[in-house]
């Protein structure tokens, strides 16, 4: 332990946090219909649709996880017996096809070998076989950090009239988003990664497309919580300054969500993506040069918000995270299940900077020459 007290927290989320964000959610807790909470929360909304460059869009801002963002999407567009189509590079396409049965999907699941993604062609070529209403696919999958390119599937969706549902949980806010530009019909994330809030909000933009979607089903949304039904008028109510209940918000979570929010904006998302690609670049190469080998198969599509990692060879993972256990950096084990004891994870987004990268790559040599020996 360092004489701070803690340890530097490189996990694909949660992440570290600025002091500003932890220090609202210290402050006092006022009433979630008090004007200046009520103005906190529009301003929110209206801050995340610049994030997501999705300026027609309708924000969610709810407490829960990641989980419940993807659980949002679901419920609400899809109806029994509708056809889904989910694209999966990872631990997360397997959660999204099981999640989207349980409202009724019939659900074809178009899987890429570990560190892959799935070809544009074997896409197009099971839209052209069946009539999907919605296709999910993870932005950035955080079992494997393979990024996928959101642009070619949002042309995709428009072309063959299938609604796009972006899990970004590990992307928004630290890749690159432009969800009206890409056509993308949802794009979900949480509080807890490159967004830079503690754990506990759902976050989501809906396209005009997504919303027309919901108001044409044909029977009622089969999850009491999350039923648009329930909060359209409470987002809309929040972004035009009135007070409005369905559920108590998690006050001072999305107090902390302003400061964040502002910070990235006042950051510039240019500016952000681009320190997330130099610092990615950067522990990359560093990574590369001792010798260890990456997952995602293709440079192209290793993400910037986090890196995955082989165990070298002769070097047994379970001393080297034993050792990287006793150090002063905090990483993260494997997540797919048939590879898991064979990789690990960094993650470097939100407010990760040059001296993190730099304490990472020594804390990573010191524990590979303590087990080599
Ligand atoms: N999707 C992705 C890509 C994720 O990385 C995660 C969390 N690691 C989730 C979904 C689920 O989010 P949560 O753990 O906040 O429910």
């Amino acid at each position: 332990m360092t004489m701070k007290g803690r340890k530097l927290l490189m996990i694909p989320g949660p992440i570290e946090f600025e002091p500003q964000v932890l220090q609202v959610l210290g402050a006092p807790t006022t009433s979630h219909t008090a004007p200046d909470f009520i103005s906190s929360f529009g301003n929110c909304l209206r801050m995340m649709k610049q994030v997501w460059e999705c300026p027609d869009g309708q924000a969610f801002i709810m407490a829960g996880s990641g989980t419940l963002a993807m659980d949002m999407a679901g419920a609400n567009l899809i109806e029994p017996g509708d056809k889904a189509l989910v694209i999966s590079t990872g631990y997360f396409g397997e959660r999204y096809a099981e999640l989207l049965k349980r409202y009724g999907a019939e659900v074809t699941v178009l899987k890429s070998e570990p560190g892959e993604t799935v070809a544009l062609s074997a896409i197009e070529n099971a839209l052209n076989t069946n009539k999907f209403k919605l296709m999910t696919f993870t932005h950035v999958d955080t079992s494997t950090a393979v990024r996928v390119d959101p642009k070619p599937i949002g042309e995709l969706g428009r072309r063959y009239g299938v609604l796009t549902v972006l899990d970004g949980v590990c992307s928004v806010a630290g890749e690159e988003m432009r969800q009206s530009e890409w056509g993308i019909d949802v794009a979900l994330t949480a509080s807890q990664k490159a967004i830079g809030v503690p754990p506990g909000l759902a976050l989501l933009v809906a396209s005009p497309r997504a919303m027309e979607a919901w108001k044409n089903r044909k029977t009622p949304v089969g999850n009491y919580y999350c039923d648009w039904t329930n909060w359209l008028t409470i987002m809309q109510a929040y972004e035009e300054g009135r007070p409005s209940y369905f559920g108590t918000p998690p006050v001072n979570l999305v107090a902390a969500l302003e400061v964040s929010l502002k910070m990235i904006l006042d950051e510039g998302m240019e500016a952000r993506v681009a320190r997330h690609k130099t610092l990615a670049t950067e522990f990359r190469r560093k990574i590369n040069d001792m010798g260890f080998q990456l997952l995602p198969v293709n440079e192209n599509n290793a993400a910037n918000t986090l890196s995955a990692i082989y165990f070298p060879e002769g070097i047994t993972g379970s001393d080297f995270m034993a050792s990287m256990a006793k150090s002063d950096v905090i990483i993260a084990p494997g997540l797919l299940p048939d590879l898991k004891s064979k990789y690990f994870r960094v993650g470097h987004m939100g407010s990760v900077n040059s001296s993190d990268i730099v304490s990472t790559i020594a804390a990573i040599e010191k524990a590979i020459s303590q087990v080599r020996n």
